[in-house]
């Protein structure tokens, strides 16, 4: 977001709807949308009232105006984006500070007022005829976005983060398991023997009725914000309901684009088992198959990052944390890539429970690269 875009959202604070916040009983003081300024070098902004690292959305800065709209006393709720965000009242100041004029000036989007990382806008990445392996794709016209982080401290690491599924027709297309043709050596969606599987299932139905691929798209959107927050670029393979492009284009576009590729899913079990990762089969054929022989290892170990990671952040982890897969992702696949199973049909995905995933994936991820 930018300064104008704030401006722009101030507008939408009418004088009915702060009428309406005040009937609906608050005691909360609600403001109409004025604007403060940040008093100290750095605040947080969070998305509860909290401290706590897992909360924190955006970073504001000495100088940055901020539309309020309501405070209880510790922390003002201010809009960001059109989300209400939380900040500590105490380091916002009615009237602008002094000596910082030029932060009016920057054209840096990491100093900007309100700069959301989420919001950053993002650059459309299809898939390249010049890219290895792309000829093996069969549904690709849509576009991944990739989003640059405005955050103080950049990583300079590309997380491509991949909603599964969410491929309109992508059942009834079929493209090879292998680069070299050969047959699955695992079981799965598609058993093993095949040489070709669907292009992009459909995914699995949670008990309560709601849509994997929904599931998976609202925990990558989390962790898009979540990794922008950290100074990661992000990758994002899908950002609604349908993007059509199939998994090899998904896996081909991380691979000239990424650092790292992580598929997000849960499985289509009913036991509430827990997170898992899709390890490389210890099959030597498969192993000694490009790319899959020059990358396997790194595959595991970005699994087993994660893992590790999920399991700090008290997420249930099933068995030892992994499962042997054949998957197309995996035989297309030439930077560290990983399906992950954040859990099955029978499991919560809640807000509060994406939120909790989300910690431990951005912990595996930060140990992944070493921070
Ligand atoms: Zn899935």
């Amino acid at each position: 977001m930018n300064r104008k875009n704030i401006s722009g959202t101030k507008l939408k604070w009418t004088a009915a709807l702060v009428t309406a916040m005040l009937l609906a009983g608050s005691a909360q003081t609600v403001f109409a949308g004025d604007t403060v300024y940040v008093n100290c070098d750095v605040l947080r902004c969070r998305s509860s009232e909290e401290i706590k690292d897992s909360n924190i959305v955006t970073n504001f800065h000495y100088g940055d105006k901020l539309e309020r709209v309501s405070t209880n006393g510790d922390w003002t709720v201010v809009l960001v984006n059109g989300q209400k965000r939380y900040v500590a009242t105490a380091y916002l100041s009615a009237s602008q500070p002094a000596g910082k004029a030029s932060v009016q000036n920057t054209s840096s989007a990491g100093n900007e007022t309100g700069a959301s990382a989420s919001t950053a806008s993002g650059t459309e990445i299809g898939l390249s005829s010049g890219y290895k392996y792309a000829d093996f794709s069969k549904i690709n016209s849509g576009k991944a976005i990739l989003y640059k982080s405005t955050a103080d401290s950049r990583k300079n690491k590309t997380v491509c983060v991949n909603a599964g599924h969410g491929t309109k027709g992508g059942g009834s297309v079929k493209t090879l398991c292998h680069p070299d043709g050969t047959a699955k050596v695992t079981g799965g969606t598609t058993s093993a023997g095949a040489t070709t599987a669907v292009a992009v299932s459909s995914g699995m139905t949670f008990a309560d009725g709601t849509a994997e691929s929904k599931v998976t798209l609202a925990m990558a959107k989390i962790l898009k914000d979540r990794l922008l927050a950290q100074g990661y670029d992000v990758l994002m393979i899908r950002e609604s309901d349908d993007v059509q492009l199939d998994n090899i284009a998904r896996t081909v576009i991380a691979n000239n684009n990424a650092d790292c590729h992580i598929a997000l899913h849960w499985d289509s079990t009913s036991s509430n088992k827990g997170c898992f990762f899709m390890s490389v089969p210890n099959n030597a054929s498969y192993r000694a198959m490009e790319p899959v022989a020059s990358h396997w290892q790194q595959h595991n170990k970005l699994g087993e990052a994660l893992i590790t990671g999920l399991k700090g952040a008290g997420n249930k982890i099933f068995s030892g944390g992994s499962m042997e897969m054949d998957l197309t992702q995996t035989s297309f696949s030439t930077i560290p890539s990983i399906d992950i199973e954040l859990g099955d049909k029978a499991s919560s995905h809640s807000a509060d429970t994406l939120k909790q995933l989300a910690d431990g994936l951005v912990s595996g991820v930060n140990s992944f690269f070493g921070f």
